[in-house]
């Protein structure tokens, strides 16, 4: 399994990166987190797009976790998509991927299928979990098993049980982190490094990635590196994701 960093900013797209977006190339499947602007360098990496099925995993409907999908045009994935989404968010996403605004899902070069998960996760191929994190629109991070391996991903939360239930004992735990330490704010609930670390810790994970620099909080990598050394004070075996980096497992 190899995991690969398309977007690793929050809010929006500046010199240190694009919005959120991770490729996980899976041995049967192509799993993507999130559809920031990161979606459109898909196609560098999937390079052969007959070869295996697609999963999109939409964490909430957030501009900057969705303005890529307008890219999906490009592709040509024959094995077909299918976008994992959290209950209720059907209509708003079918509004938004249409005209006026971009081709129609159903006008797209390969099969689209929409499930919105939990309820319908038993239809995936592999073992996958969803649960409400605490945000301030419908917000769902998830836990994904395969090749052996687990990957969890909380976006978009404050610190909460569910994040620290999705992580538990994953080989990696990916997390956001829009604010910088000591940074929060109640009525729009995002993690600093110390809390993304304190999920991480409670959860028993091997690693954590930090994604979702806020491109407010953290306008040079610089003060990605700062939040990481916070992090690794808490959790040592933290990372700050970069555009392009990529783990094997
Ligand atoms: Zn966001
Ligand atoms: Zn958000």
């Amino acid at each position: 399994m190899k995991i690969i960093f398309l977007g690793t900013n929050g809010w929006y797209d500046t010199a240190t990166g694009n919005t959120i977006c991770i490729l996980i190339r899976a041995n049967e499947f192509d799993i993507v987190l999130d559809a920031g602007i990161g979606l459109h360098k898909l196609d560098n990496y999937i390079v052969n797009q007959d070869e295996k099925p697609v999963y999109l995993f939409l964490s909430h409907l957030h501009l900057d976790h969705v303005y890529g999908l307008h890219t999906l045009v490009k592709f040509h994935f024959s094995r077909g998509m299918t976008i994992c989404i959290p209950p209720g968010t059907k209509s708003a996403l079918n509004l938004l991927v249409n005209e006026p605004y971009t081709v129609p899902l159903a006008g797209l070069p390969y099969p689209v299928k929409i499930l919105e998960l939990p309820e319908e996760g038993g239809r995936l191929p592999f073992k996958t979990e969803a649960k409400a994190l605490v945000h301030k629109s419908v917000t769902f991070g998830y836990r994904i098993a395969a090749d052996g391996f687990i990957v969890s991903y909380c976006p978009d939360t404050g610190y909460c049980a569910n994040a620290v239930s999705l992580s538990r004992q994953a080989d990696l735990a990916i997390t956001e982190c829009a604010y910088k330490s000591g940074q929060s704010n109640e009525s729009w609930p995002h993690l600093n490094p110390e809390e993304a670390a304190r999920i991480a810790k409670e959860a028993k994970a091997a690693r954590l990635a930090m994604v979702h620099f806020a491109a407010s909080t953290h306008p040079a990598l610089s003060d990605r590196r700062e939040s990481e050394n916070a992090a690794r004070r808490v959790f040592p075996n933290t990372i700050a994701a970069l555009d392009g980096m990529e783990i094997d497992f």
